[in-house]
């Protein structure tokens, strides 16, 4: 057996994508719609950025820029830096990553166990020269023979889901999609699908689902950055238009309460048996949202983005929430 048995996936690298799109079945009862989720907990790395992540690594070792035994730098809320930090240890490479202090501690944990170098840094905004991404940036210049993976601006991300998530989803259906829905952190699953599926079919509605707390919502419906209140999601929202958000497609957009995305996730669980994040609860209560604006008998797509493991202290936990003014969802006896 070789690298190329079908069948056979070679090394993480191989086991990257070709994730299932699950039918959330009471969901599309609900809505009679048929409301499918892109299963990219079901990555080898644990969630959605470890297509970007391998695209960003494969696009600087053909442009010769990350050399073996390199060192590759990257600010993140943490999924990005769990995914690069698997890919380099599979090809070689040192991973250094930046991440607020403020994300979960199961994320800041696994990266540390995973064999990242961790720097924690305050959460402060993009405008502060210390915020977690440029600091990133500036780290990347300091070490010879670092690159820095620029996940928010480096088009390599959004290349990677037109070239895989994309096809992938227009294969799983059929060609029989009409919305496409999810929140964006760096912009590059929303913007790399949308743009691949409007291609295949122009009349398709691209929907962009936001957290509040970000200002991508009123860009989208009102051409302006502005943000109000805020949320307990991490790895999506965002205060500015990224390269990667830039030039995409919004037909529409959607915001999401805290409180309704926390229902969602924990009727994922209890209804689906889907264990998930909670960018999840964004995405699909967005989705739920986009069959009501369009009506019964279309088929909605959507990013399961990761798992609920990474939130277990937080998103599953009573006592966090409370402190955050949020209830627990209580199952129905
Ligand atoms: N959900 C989670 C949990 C994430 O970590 C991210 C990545 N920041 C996203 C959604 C959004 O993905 P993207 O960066 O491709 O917009």
């Amino acid at each position: 057996m070789g690298a190329s048995t079908p069948g056979i996936a070679s090394g993480f690298v191989g086991a990257v994508g070709q994730t299932p799109l699950i039918r959330l079945n009471a969901l599309s009862a609900l809505t009679g719609c048929e409301i499918l989720g892109k299963a990219e907990f079901m990555n080898p790395g644990g969630s959605v950025k470890d297509r970007a992540a391998l695209g960003i690594l494969l696009e600087a070792e053909e442009q010769g820029v990350l050399k073996p035994g390199g060192t590759v730098v990257e600010g993140t809320a943490g999924n990005t830096g769990i995914g690069l930090t698997h890919l380099c240890n599979a090809r070689g490479y040192r991973a250094v990553i930046v991440i607020p202090e403020t994300q979960s501690a199961e994320k800041i944990g696994l990266l540390r166990s995973l064999g990242a170098e961790v720097r924690t840094v305050p959460a402060v905004p993009y405008k502060d020269p210390n915020n977690y991404v440029r600091l990133s940036g500036r780290i990347a210049e300091e070490i010879p023979g670092a690159v820095w993976a620029n996940q928010f601006d480096n088009l390599a991300n959004r290349r990677a889901h037109y070239r895989t998530t994309g096809p992938e989803i227009w294969e799983q259906t059929g060609g029989q999609v009409d919305a496409w829905v999810a929140a964006t952190g760096t912009g590059g699953t929303y913007a790399g699908v949308a743009l691949y599926l409007k291609e295949q079919k122009p009349q398709l509605r691209c929907v962009l689902a936001d957290p509040h707390g970000s200002a991508l919502y009123s860009w989208a419906t009102s051409g302006e950055l502005s943000s109000e209140g805020n949320s307990i999601t991490e790895g999506i929202g965002n205060s500015r238009v990224t390269a990667n958000l830039e030039g995409a497609p919004v037909d529409d957009a959607v915001r999401i309460h805290d409180q309704d995305a926390l229902q969602t996730i924990y009727d994922l669980l209890w209804q689906e048996g889907l264990f998930l994040g909670g960018s999840v609860g964004i995405n699909v209560a967005a989705a739920v949202e986009t069959a009501r604006r369009m009506g019964p008998g279309h088929t909605i797509v959507t990013v399961l983005c990761d798992s609920g493991d990474r939130y277990r202290s937080r998103l599953y936990d009573a006592e966090w929430l409370k402190g955050k003014g949020l209830q627990q969802p209580e199952r129905a006896a």
